[in-house]
């Protein structure tokens, strides 16, 4: 099993399109747990599971306290780890120290060069930091993906990302197709793509893979009845794993379906993953959110129905 672990809610960034679920639903919890209590978590999880990896997100991760200290546990435990951040909070030293820990993968998020489309989408204004964050990540031959969102505002950084990303040796490409949930919710007329340009931009995208032979995956499954996979040969579709191989823990050991489901169907605490896995609610959630044909669908296997939450 597959764990994302949002270790903490709190973010310095203010991003205009975060689908955080608590940045809709603002009276969700947003304690944080102590690194003991981490240990006890996971502890339980391995006796109920086998955890193949964990990515730990947030909000951002390094704005955790005892994040290094968390990660020696999962390390000491052969538990692959993944680190998802903005990365203008990472260091040389600090990346250093992340990977001698166990961090193997970082992912870092990039939605644009231009600095003024950069500060329009993040509220932030340290892109230098984040690309520096990258060059660093790469000097430790550690694999690296850069996410970028696929919305409106951006469009045009994409084909330059995509350079850069080739520049820089960066292993794995991101383009996550824009979701209406969190505060993407009040952005969406600001953000969403209309069909005919992400038909566009995948295009140059697949034109791009084509030319730097590079991994680029098109991280929110699409529906292939509506942008047909086959166009885009180049390019790595993902698939819905909704509450299937990988799961989403929150900061106090609630387990959901995934990063934009708000449904809480459990505590890890004080129940059985197991149990919980096996529940109505995950089966229902995957069962009522398809799109109309999709259980007799030839291409069901290719997007899983594909994401719930795009609308
Ligand atoms: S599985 Fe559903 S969303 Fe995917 S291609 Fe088929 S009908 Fe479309
Ligand atoms: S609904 Fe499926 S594709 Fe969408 S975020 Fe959840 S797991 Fe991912």
């Amino acid at each position: 099993m597959f764990f994302i672990f949002e270790i903490t809610p709190k973010c310095d960034f203010d991003c205009i399109y975060c689908y955080n679920v608590w940045k809709e639903k603002t009276d969700y919890q947003q304690k944080i747990l102590n690194v003991e209590q981490i240990k006890q978590l996971f502890f339980k999880l391995m006796q109920e599971t086998e955890i193949e990896g964990i990515t730990i997100s947030g909000g951002e991760p390094l704005l955790y306290e005892n994040l290094f200290e968390v990660i020696d546990f999962l390390n000491q435990h052969n538990i692959k780890i993944g680190l998802t951040t903005h990365g203008t909070l990472l260091n040389k030293s600090k990346i250093r120290k992340l990977i001698k820990l166990g961090v193997s993968y970082f992912e870092i998020s990039l939605d644009a060069l231009n600095p003024e489309i950069y500060h329009k989408l993040t509220n932030d204004n340290q892109l230098d930091k984040v690309k520096q964050a990258i060059l660093n990540i790469k000097k430790y031959n550690t694999k690296l993906t850069v996410s970028t969102i696929l919305s409106k505002l951006n469009i045009d950084e994409i084909p330059k990302i995509i350079d850069l990303c080739f520049a820089m040796s960066v292993d794995y490409i991101s383009l996550n197709r824009f979701i209406t949930g969190g505060k993407g919710k009040i952005n969406k007329n600001l953000l969403k793509p209309s069909i005919q340009e992400l038909k566009e931009i995948l295009n140059i995208a697949n034109q791009k893979a084509d030319k730097y032979n590079a991994n680029i995956n098109i991280s929110v499954p699409v529906e292939d009845c509506i942008i047909s996979h086959t166009n885009y040969k180049n390019l790595k579709f993902g698939t819905c794993m909704c509450g299937r191989k990988k799961w989403l823990i929150d900061s106090v050991g609630n387990l959901r379906t995934c990063e934009q489901n708000i449904n809480i169907i459990g505590n890890i605490f004080n129940q059985n993953f197991n149990t919980l896995k096996n529940s109505k609610q995950p089966t229902e959630f995957r069962q009522n959110n398809l799109k109309n044909n999709c259980t007799t669908c030839n291409f069901f296997y290719n997007c899983g129905g594909a994401c719930r939450f795009v609308n």
